[in-house]
């Protein structure tokens, strides 16, 4: 899918052009010319060479003097893809005067793909946890999977709050999850449970089952039974991301999900008070050890009542990346408590930059970690 065409005109006028001409000779535009300039093109996020990087999808020479770079970037939330096309225009341009260079952009989300034994075909799987409740966690669940659609990205949200399933709360979703019979590949019938679909996403929860009144007493294996059914027998269709807002606190649901499948990572919300960093760190540290990598921490209620910067200084502190903050607002909450979580990202809504910044952040942090380590094949258990 090419998403975002960007032309630029080589001026040969330019001051870094005349320097570069008057030390060397135009070069022959040639695609293996042009291959060995782009080698040194950094991409702006990651810092490290497209060519490197694989990012750099093809190279063609429409007409004699004419490049056409396509790029492929590894998330559709990528921030300010114009840098790279920037970077490129200006580096062809040190080395092909008067030619005239476009970049073209495709996005291939690069994943762990790592749900192959349970049948889930979802790329990324991604954890939003919290050392307590009431911190946002659900909101910020609900804004990254939603978020991350905005950017054309396909998504699915699966609730694991089983103690207080909010998220069809949240997103106005309603409706009982229909079971229906379908074939393996193989053709032996099968029980898959459709998910709700709701503003374009498809969510799963225990909501959808329990009245709303009513109390859940779980125990271990109960629990461990429910998500791993959850994540196995709901038909997600395939998926860039699987966004799982995780119960406050406890490490039962993480260490379910981290002996199910290989996590793109977790999220950690929390919001600036001393008291409420206390709980973060534990957090932090949970997911560390049931070997979850921690993508990063989000600052939540932002503000003058909780203050600001807490979060991020204690990222700082622990190694973990800063993925942004999300003020306190009034809208938001009422926002949430209608049922309306959608129109937090309408354009005319204060928080949609913070919750955009949170949705870019996260995504570029999974595939930083996916960049830069070498991709493992994923274990099919039979
Ligand atoms: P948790 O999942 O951590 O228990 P929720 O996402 O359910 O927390 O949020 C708790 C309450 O705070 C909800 O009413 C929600 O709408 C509200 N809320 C969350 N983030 C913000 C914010 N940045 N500003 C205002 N209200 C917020």
């Amino acid at each position: 899918m090419i998403d975002a065409l960007a032309h630029f005109e080589v001026r040969p006028d330019s001051p870094a052009l005349s320097e570069r001409q008057s030390s060397m000779s135009e070069a022959q535009l040639t695609e293996a010319a042009v291959r060995e300039v782009l080698n040194g093109v950094r991409d702006p996020e990651i810092g490290r060479g497209l060519v490197e990087l694989k990012m750099i999808d093809s190279v063609a020479l429409p007409g004699p003097q004419a490049v056409r770079v396509q790029v492929a970037l590894p998330t559709h939330a990528y921030p300010g893809r114009e840098r790279i096309a920037g970077a490129i225009q200006q580096a062809l341009a040190a080395r092909f005067p008067g030619a005239q260079a476009e970049t073209a952009f495709v996005v291939r989300t690069q994943g762990k793909d790592s749900g192959g034994g349970l049948g889930l075909r979802a790329k990324n799987v991604v954890a939003v946890g919290s050392g307590k409740g009431g911190v946002g966690k659900s909101t910020v669940a609900a804004s990254l999977a939603f978020g991350l659609q905005t950017y054309g990205a396909k998504v699915g949200l699966m609730d694991a709050d089983v103690y207080g399933p909010s998220i069809p709360h949240m997103l106005g979703a309603h409706g009982q999850p229909q079971v229906v019979e379908q074939q393996t590949a193989a053709g032996q019938p099968v029980r898959r449970i459709l998910p709700i679909e709701c503003s374009g996403l498809k969510v799963m929860s225990m909501g959808f089952f329990v009245p709303a009144d009513e109390a859940v007493v779980w125990r271990g294996p109960m629990l461990h039974g429910a998500i791993t059914q959850f994540l196995r027998d709901t038909d997600w269709g395939e998926l860039d991301y699987l966004i799982i807002d995780l119960p406050p606190g406890t490490g039962d649901v993480s260490l379910t999900l981290s002996q199910l499948l290989g996590l793109a990572g977790a999220v950690v919300v929390c919001t600036p008070q001393q008291v409420a960093l206390l709980d973060a760190v534990k957090a932090v540290a949970m997911f560390r050890k049931v070997k979850i990598p921690v993508l990063g921490m989000v600052e939540n209620m932002t503000g003058e009542i909780f203050g600001r910067g807490g979060v991020q200084k204690k990222a700082g502190e622990l190694g973990v990346p800063f993925l942004g903050e999300i003020p306190i607002d009034s809208q938001l909450r009422i926002n949430g408590d209608e049922g309306k979580l959608a129109d937090n990202f309408a354009e005319s809504n204060p928080s949609r930059p913070y919750l955009q910044h949170v949705c870019e952040q996260t995504a570029m942090q999974i595939a930083k970690q996916l960049l830069s380590e070498p991709r493992m094949p994923t274990l099919e258990i039979l």
